[in-house]
């Protein structure tokens, strides 16, 4: 699986749309300080899902959207494509170019789409569950990430191996089946109150 393309447009410093090409060779991202570099690690981890305003160096999210400049109206809408070619096919899809798209508003509304079809979050999250990239993995590793690799802060470390080794979705459905069974349970209770109730 690789990385192909980056498509960003009224995202942070990007008012116009600006599309990155990973070609063959590609390895680095230079410019000087300022330019937006890590705005373009950020619109990855953006559209990869990630809800932490803090990660993506910002107070709220409505301020990743082109605040615009004195020649440039702000723009309304902040939208960034990540296209991979899936043809080894490690992401569980029939489809060999797979392109995800996320949309914020000013007016707050926000999509998320998979190949041009809108989705939901979790679509997206269940997708590249154990493919190591996603909003909170190991395929955008910051400074801060590896201080709290190596002090194992929260047990970080562990869950970069359950991540790297795919155990990571058997957790994830471990907790959303035991979440089903909680709600289950509490309607069961409540037949039985019902049942109490109606005899
Ligand atoms: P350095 O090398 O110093 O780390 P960088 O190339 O990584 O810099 P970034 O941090 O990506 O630079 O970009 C910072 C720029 O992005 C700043 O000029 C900031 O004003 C601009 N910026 C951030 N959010 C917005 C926004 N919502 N609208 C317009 N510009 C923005």
């Amino acid at each position: 699986m690789k990385l192909t393309k980056l498509e960003i447009k009224g995202f942070k410093s990007f008012g116009d749309k600006i599309t990155i090409n990973f070609n063959e060779g590609v390895t680095a991202i230079v410019g000087p300080n300022g330019c937006g570099k890590s705005n373009v690690v950020d619109a990855i981890r953006w559209v990869l899902g990630e809800q932490s305003t803090k990660t993506l160096r910002s107070e709220k999210m409505e301020n990743i959207i082109f605040n615009g400049t004195k020649n440039r109206k702000p723009a309304n809408l902040a939208e960034v494509s990540l296209t991979f070619n899936n043809n080894k096919n490690i992401l569980p899809t029939e489809f060999t170019t797979v392109t995800i798209t996320r949309k914020l508003y000013r007016t707050g509304e926000s999509e998320y789409r998979l190949n041009d079809v809108k989705c939901r979050l979790k679509d997206i999250t269940d997708l590249f569950l154990d493919t190591g990239i996603g909003a909170d993995t190991y395929s955008i590793i910051e400074l801060k990430m590896i201080d709290e690799i190596i002090a194992n802060k929260d047990n970080s470390r562990r869950a970069l191996f359950e991540e790297a080794s795919g155990i990571s979705k058997y957790k994830v459905r471990k907790k959303q089946t035991l979440s089903k069974l909680k709600d289950t349970e509490a309607d069961l209770s409540r037949v039985d109150d019902l049942l109490y109730e109606i005899t």
